[in-house]
């Protein structure tokens, strides 16, 4: 069965994406496995869409990255 980060859907079984927590990948979480800050990891999620879309301004980058999380366990609420 595929893994995927609870926090970014990365698939956890490509070795570039397992890091030392259980059900996140490494770019979710710190060296120890803890998941970094929502703030953080929401930064992280808008430059990822900015690789795929390069004018994507900061703005639509960020709330684009903000509704991506609400449908991720680790941050839907
Ligand atoms: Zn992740």
């Amino acid at each position: 069965m595929n893994k995927y980060c609870y926090s970014c859907s990365a698939p956890l079984e490509m070795p570039e994406f397992k890091g030392p927590a259980e059900n996140y990948c490494k770019y979710c979480t710190d060296e120890q496995g803890n998941l970094k800050s929502r703030d953080e990891i929401k930064m992280g999620i808008a430059e990822w869409f900015k690789t795929w879309q390069p004018d994507l301004d900061q703005e639509k980058a960020l709330a684009r990255a903000e509704h991506f999380m609400k449908a991720m366990p680790a941050w839907a609420k």
